[in-house]
């Protein structure tokens, strides 16, 4: 069997960390008065497993933790997701008998059983908490041949995270129905992406993707403090550029950037770069021979 491969995080009342055991992917696990069940309550990260080695596992682990903050729950012990995460990620590539090409570790939290009055539960502190490994789906014809993408206003301003940070923007909960919606919208519109542009008109990030324009010598992509997700995958393809001689930079960019930039790219853990061939049904040129550079230097991270 190939996984998927389940871990189970445990907690002690307090939401101080228990370690964790192995659980089956195949029996149920959660509670029904889960609260990421019944509100969406809780956060997540998705790293990707490349030949077998754990990719930018840190900075997802930081990323988590940050917005563990953001929705104050309790903040996850480092040691033990990274051990759990470990450990699964083991088992998916012994299970394979080969290094596994491409797979991915999902980590999970939620705000733990909703309890205390008018549940049949007594109130807890702890959180639910479980990691996954499973081989990643073939993503070769997005990087080799890039994707339609659509602009999608997001509703609202780009300082969002600064005027209402009630809002959550920036954080990776489990509220992810809007951000798999727009990918049933872009079909709609024969596209398959999204991404998004501030009520004022800034480019954003996409449903689960960051941008990264090329002008010139210089790759750009949007500020991280627009309430969009800061992208692992982003940052290390600009140390990757960095180190080949490229600027790199954090702006406010406009649609008229994304239209005059040389070439554009959505970034992520698990499709990589994928260059965007055509907005809103309008075509664009896409760096074949780039674009497989930065998708083999993603392939190849170690860490
Ligand atoms: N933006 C959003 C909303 C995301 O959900 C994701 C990843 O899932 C990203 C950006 C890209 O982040 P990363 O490169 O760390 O996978």
């Amino acid at each position: 069997m190939t996984g998927p491969f389940l871990v189970r995080l445990a907690f002690h009342d307090d939401g101080s960390p228990a370690g964790h055991f192995p659980a089956d992917v195949a029996a149920p696990q959660l509670s029904v008065l889960d609260l990421g069940s019944t509100r969406g309550d809780g956060i997540f990260e998705t790293i990707s497993l490349g030949n077998g080695y754990l990719q930018a596992l840190e900075p997802h682990l930081a990323r988590f933790a940050h917005s563990a903050q953001m929705l104050d729950l309790p903040t996850p012990d480092a040691a033990q997701w990274r051990a759990a995460v470990v450990e699964v990620a083991a088992h998916l590539v012994s299970a394979t008998g080969a290094p596994v090409d491409e797979g991915f570790v999902k980590i999970v939290m939620t705000r733990g059983v909703e309890g205390g009055s008018g549940s049949l539960l007594p109130a807890t502190t702890a959180p639910t908490g479980w990691v996954l490994a499973a081989v990643a789906p073939d993503h070769t014809p997005a990087r080799r041949d890039g994707i339609r993408v659509v602009l999608l206003d997001r509703g609202y301003r780009h300082d969002i995270a600064q005027t209402s940070p009630w809002l959550l923007a920036g954080a990776k909960t489990l509220s992810y129905a809007i951000n798999r919606g727009v990918f049933r919208e872009a079909a709609r519109r024969g596209a398959d992406d999204a991404l998004f542009v501030s009520s004022d008109g800034y480019l954003l990030e996409a449903a689960v993707s960051n941008l990264v324009l090329k002008r010139g010598q210089t790759l750009l992509t949007p500020r991280t403090d627009l309430g969009i997700l800061a992208g692992t995958t982003q940052a290390d393809v600009f140390t990757w550029a960095a180190d080949r001689g490229f600027a790199t930079e954090y702006a406010l960019l406009t649609v008229d950037d994304l239209a005059s930039a040389d070439t554009a790219w959505l970034l992520s853990s698990g499709r990589h770069a994928a260059p965007i061939r055509a907005i809103d049904g309008v075509e664009r040129p896409i760096d074949a021979e780039l674009t497989a550079e930065i998708n083999a230097f993603l392939h190849a991270r170690t860490s």
